[in-house]
């Protein structure tokens, strides 16, 4: 009976998590390769070593990635 109980439970709970992960990453990747296309093209944004130093279009970018980021952390 407990086997059978704890063997339905475990997979549904497991399954749940693993979606909501892979949405917050889904979001983060998006917002992190919209990003890194910018740096890539813009001459403000590749020179320096920090994303935080970038041009303001880049600066925006990489916040929104971070937001993505935090919204994953519990
Ligand atoms: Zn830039």
């Amino acid at each position: 009976m407990n086997e059978t109980h704890d063997t339905d439970r475990g997979p549904t709970n497991g399954g749940m998590a693993r979606a909501a992960v892979q949405r917050v990453e889904d979001g983060m990747l998006r917002a992190y390769r919209l990003w890194f296309e910018h740096a890539r093209r813009c001459d403000g944004c590749k020179q320096v070593k920090r994303a935080q130093d970038g041009c303001e279009d880049g600066r925006t970018l990489w916040g929104t990635y971070r937001l993505a980021r935090i919204e994953g952390t519990p």
